[in-house]
């Protein structure tokens, strides 16, 4: 179980009734088709609590009894499902060159998943509102026709994203200070939805831990690989925000003094080494960011061909990926290292040399059994990560309000 909320509940989740809702939600979640009595059982709540919250869980649609009886002794006991089917939840992700958008029900089951081609590496906060709030619209223009109520709609951004909402430096899109939820609301003309704003690394972290392959992982570490690199931390099952929200910012490890100049000013950052903006640099220095896809892909004809160059940048940028990667070791001993974004294509040629790299510099025997793993999320993982976190805050009580 994950939250993403620190330190103490507001003071509306302090309503008992919305609490063991949410507990008793969670459990069937999580150990699903379940009994009442089996939620009785691990909850600690007595039985005829138990039945009543069903009882309001199935009247909201959350829950559903399914045909399939559990024969014990005594009486067959009905199995519980989680239902959820006539809610949506959204998230989208804007990068330097696309918006996604994804919508979940409330099982996480896929609903639809859009990616345009979007220039926000040259696009002010403004336009992006207007690009988020047209793709956003239509999102939920489709989910309305399927009789679907949105729950709430996260945005992911490549920056640091304060306890706000405020996406305070986001160096990749060149924004300062936007206040990307308030002004998406008022773009979406109040839409009756929670409307936030979180760090693209921090939401993939979320949805590999909610829905990827390692998901049984307590301790895991989600890096991105676009034009920036960040991490998204989860140990002991929670997202770690740090005390501001900014934590997981590894793109800016210095690794090389004497290396190239980074976008934060600085030199030999991790992401102006290892981020894939490394090999660009040498392959298409004056493509659009725009065009980033196809560039990725071309190095990955090029990789398949062995073409020298392309192998030797390659290596280069999986072993400062691999050094990087070890410093993340060291410091937290994750279970795994999950790496996204364009560093998924290009992981044939990245992982082998990275792990070397890292395995050489982590003090702990075995890499204190870290794995370098790539991500099976896709492209999508940030706004999936968004769409999880609305699902957390039902799992954490807020729970949609019947109609
Ligand atoms: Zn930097």
């Amino acid at each position: 179980m994950i939250t993403s909320h620190n330190g103490p509940q507001p003071a509306d989740f302090t309503d008992v009734r919305a609490t063991n809702l949410a507990v008793v939600l969670r459990f069937v979640r999580e150990n699903a088709p379940c009994s009442r009595a089996d939620i009785a059982a691990s909850t600690g709540l007595n039985k005829a609590t138990v039945s009543s919250l069903v009882a309001d869980l199935i009247d909201r649609r959350l829950l559903r009894e399914t045909g399939l009886t559990e024969h014990r002794v005594g009486r067959p006991a009905t199995m519980l499902v989680l239902d959820g089917s006539p809610y949506a939840a959204i998230g989208i992700e804007i990068n330097v060159d696309y918006i996604t958008a994804v919508a979940v029900d409330l099982k996480g089951e896929e609903l639809l998943n859009w990616r345009r081609s979007f220039p926000g590496g040259t696009s002010g906060p403004g336009q992006a509102v207007v690009a988020m709030a047209a793709l956003a619209r239509r999102v939920v223009s489709r989910m309305t026709k399927e009789a679907r109520q949105v729950l709430g709609l996260t945005v992911a951004v490549p920056g640091l994203v304060d306890v706000d909402g405020i996406v305070r430096v986001a160096p990749n899109l060149g924004w300062r200070d936007a206040d990307l939820a308030g002004d998406l609301t008022k773009a979406l003309r109040d839409p009756g939805f929670p409307v936030l704003v979180d760090n693209d690394a921090n939401l993939a972290a979320l949805a590999e831990h909610r829905f990827g392959p390692h998901r049984n992982a307590a301790n895991l570490v989600y890096v991105t690989g676009e034009m920036g690199v960040g991490a998204g931390i989860v140990l002991d099952g929670r997202l770690r925000r740090g005390g501001q929200g900014y934590s997981g910012e590894i793109g800016h490890l210095e690794l090389d003094p004497a290396g190239p100049v980074c976008r934060c000013g600085r030199r030999g950052c991790l992401e102006a080494v290892a981020g894939v903006g490394a090999i660009l640099a040498h392959t298409a220095p004056d493509a659009s960011p725009s065009d980033l896809e196809l560039e990725i892909d071309e190095v990955v004809r090029r990789a398949r061909n062995d073409d020298r160059e392309v192998l030797a940048l390659l290596e280069n940028l999986g072993r400062h990926l691999g050094r990087g990667m070890a410093a993340v070791a060291n410091l937290l001993n994750p279970e795994v290292v999950i790496l996204g974004g364009y560093y998924v294509p290009l992981a044939p040629w990245l992982v082998g040399c990275a792990e070397e790299e890292m395995y050489g510099r982590v003090l702990a025997p075995g890499g204190g059994g870290c794995r370098l793993e790539v991500s099976t999320l896709g492209y999508g993982a940030a706004a999936l990560g968004a769409a999880a976190r609305v699902l957390d805050s039902v799992d954490s009580g807020r729970l949609p309000a019947q109609r």
